[in-house]
């Protein structure tokens, strides 16, 4: 987990379509865009004939671009060429500069943004005793909320949109091939104002969005109120389970009940096909007033048998308010007028296309199968649709938890005594006394309430942040693993904020990038405490688990991405008509890819993420993070580890394939991390 990029989410997309509903109502008329194509031409012509037909590219778009944000509220068309012709830059050492003092400005203010956040956030996040409602009312605000009003106010966003403009994704993997790190950081400063939504479009959004959040956070099972066709409970009066996770995960913590385990994961799986097909009684959902029996869909009061109406397709319309919300911005786009685009060549920085073909490369591989045999065997049964979370590879280590936690405890009593070694397990990690000792010291170790994240600076004079839970005893083993997981975010943070050539350029690609090293640093935890794990094949069995992992994830993802693509071909659609759609795409999905291995057609269970509900097309991440993980961790075998990591996350914020031609010299491919599972194939077979 990291927060890092929440920043620069808050800064570049949503902020910058925040206004006052109220403001902007009045302003609706007054709002619309004025300048006519004539006059983008007409300045245009002006500019070129100024500044020189050489830079006929830059002027066309930098023009049309700052056009496209401009509102009749900005000025008239005549203010907007006088606007164009005053701020244009025409010398290029001037730009530079310009750049440069516009840049060191968004540091300040994104960095001490991110810092005013942290501090109103401390008291919820830390250990600082007891929370009051004022501490929540802090953390709820957001310093830079009006950062895109202000800007296009003081015209500060057309003099970037007139000579920093955009490029979208093709045109930045293909010009970037010849870019200097100059001119990405140009194209950078260029992506911060790309689009300007309307507030109440965007408000709409966020609306849906919280929407579905607080429907997904009250649906809960009560499983002490579930009957089997004996008319026995089988799970505890008190259990109540949130779908899909915990219903998820009660199902992986059952493959080790040999007496009833079967009979109970079974049951949820039961329940979760109605939910999928909303045949579930919506009265039995967040309640232990009845008794369901989801087998025969039967609902009992005080013993007996009642009639109740069925969930509505609720789930469904979720999906659908958040589909008008988003597709009702589509037009301020230039580049990326659909959800979809936003969400892959916008955000991810990989084109949908791109990311299907690969996932489908992954999800056709013939080691599926195998890994598919293997959980069979030991399971003594054949497969069943929700074994695609059997999780059973997850190799304990040969040392006791007991001792490592002994280990753990006495090493890190508290958090200022691992801030004393960060350097030292830099050290242990390669790096000379001096590197470490440098990094070491733009991270701070806090005691945190939750259970952990990493929280980057967002300016160089600020430290990265490692937040850990250490219990009085001190940190556990299983703290521990997670705090070298966050350090290893801190230290891509560091590096990749102090290290890069220009600020606009700081960062990494996306989110599976900072979680690739997070990863990296993760997998060496016991090498760090001196540990040699003599157990060889946990390594293996950790590949396979990942494998499984990844192979159920990338298949939900494809029917996440059907899905919207249904959706924009049918953006009438009903909830009744999009809960058919999935439940096909579902099936389809799980044909292809899964059926022959399960020896079993038509299941439905891809369609029971509720990411898909409140987190549309983000659970590619995941997927992507393993996959980069499995490529550096190829490239560097056998080369110098610390030399690598600080030139691979020195490269700074290009696009994720730019980004990994420089860092392992291919694009993201999952080679790597098949044949990983070939190999511990062979040696645990
Ligand atoms: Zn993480």
């Amino acid at each position: 987990m990291m927060r890092k990029k929440l920043v620069i989410l808050l800064s570049i997309t949503l902020l910058l379509f925040t206004q006052c509903t109220n403001k902007q109502e009045v302003k609706q008329t007054a709002d619309m865009k004025n300048i006519t194509e004539q006059t983008v031409k007409k300045v245009q012509n002006a500019l070129i004939a100024k500044a020189g037909i050489e830079n006929k590219d830059l002027i066309e778009r930098g023009v049309a671009h700052a056009a496209s944000l401009w509102r009749a509220s900005d000025g008239s068309e005549s203010e907007f060429e006088v606007f164009c012709t005053e701020n244009y830059i025409i010398d290029n050492a001037e730009k530079q500069i310009i750049f440069e003092k516009i840049s060191k400005n968004f540091e300040s203010l994104w960095g001490h943004g991110n810092k005013i956040m942290l501090d109103m956030n401390e008291n919820m996040h830390l250990e600082n005793g007891p929370y009051h409602n004022i501490d929540a009312m802090f953390a709820a605000y957001s310093p830079s909320a009006h950062f895109a009003d202000d800007f296009y106010a003081n015209k500060i966003a057309f003099v970037i949109a007139l000579n920093y403009p955009p490029f979208s994704l093709d045109e930045k993997n293909e010009l970037g091939k010849n870019w200097t790190n100059l001119q990405w950081a140009f194209a950078r400063l260029g992506d911060v104002f790309t689009a300007r939504v309307p507030a109440n479009l965007s408000q709409a959004i966020s609306q849906a969005a919280t929407d579905a959040d607080i429907y997904i956070s009250e649906y809960n099972i009560y499983m002490g109120h579930l009957l089997n066709g004996k008319g026995e409970k089988l799970f505890p009066e008190d259990m109540v389970l949130l779908s899909h996770w915990n219903l998820r995960d009660e199902i992986k913590s059952n493959y080790a009940n040999k007496e009833v385990g079967l009979e109970k994961q079974d049951m949820i799986y039961t329940v979760m096909k109605h939910i999928i097909g909303q045949s579930i009684p919506e009265k039995v959902i967040n309640s232990g007033a009845y008794d369901w029996n989801p087998i025969t869909n039967k609902v009992f009061e005080n013993g007996t048998e009642i009639q109740l109406a069925s969930e509505p397709d609720t789930r469904y319309q979720q999906i659908i308010n958040n589909f008008k919300a988003l597709k009702a911005t589509d037009s301020y786009y230039t580049d990326y007028n659909t959800f979809i685009k936003r969400s892959f060549s916008g955000e991810k920085e990989i084109p949908q296309e791109e990311v299907e073909k690969l996932f489908d490369q992954y999800l056709s591989s013939p080691v599926a199968k195998q890994v598919g045999q293997l959980i069979s065997k030991r399971l003594g049964r054949d497969l069943r649709p929700y074994d695609i979370w059997y999780d059973g590879f997850k190799a304990r280590s040969s040392i006791s938890e007991e001792s490592l936690n002994a280990i753990t405890e006495k090493k890190y009593p508290n958090a200022k005594a691992l801030e004393a070694d960060l350097d030292e397990i830099l050290v242990k990690l390669g790096w000379s006394k001096e590197r470490a000792e440098l990094l070491a010291s733009k991270i701070s170790v806090d005691p945190a309430r939750g259970s952990g994240h990493a929280w980057g600076a967002q300016m160089k004079s600020e430290k990265a942040h490692l937040r850990t839970r250490i219990s009085g005893k001190g940190m556990n083993y299983k703290g521990y693993n997670i705090a070298i997981h966050e350090f290893g975010h801190n230290v891509e943070q560091t590096i990749s904020l102090n290290d890069v050539e220009y600020y606009m350029l700081n960062g990494v690609p996306n989110t599976a990038f900072t979680e690739a090293t997070a990863f990296i640093f993760q997998k060496r935890d016991l090498q760090l405490l001196g540990i040699n794990d003599p157990n060889p094949d946990k390594a293996y069995f950790e590949t396979i688990d990942l494998y499984w992992q990844v192979f159920e994830i990338m298949g939900v993802s494809m029917v996440d991405m059907n899905v919207w693509k249904w959706l924009y071909e049918n953006p009438d659609a009903t909830a009744t008509q999009l809960k058919e759609a999935v439940i096909r795409i579902s099936k389809e999905v799980w044909n292809k890819y899964y059926a022959e291995i399960y020896g079993v057609k038509d299941e439905p269970i891809l369609a029971i993420y509720t990411h898909m509900i409140s987190n549309p097309l983000y659970l590619a991440n995941y997927s992507f993070g393993h996959l980069i993980d499995f490529q550096i961790e190829n490239y560097i075998a056998g080369k110098n580890f610390p030399s690598e990591v600080d030139r691979i996350w020195s490269i700074g914020r290009l696009t994720p394939d730019a980004w990994m031609q420089k860092a392992v010299g291919e694009s993201i491919s999952i080679k790597p991390m098949i044949e990983a599972t070939e190999e511990a194939l062979k040696h645990i077979n």
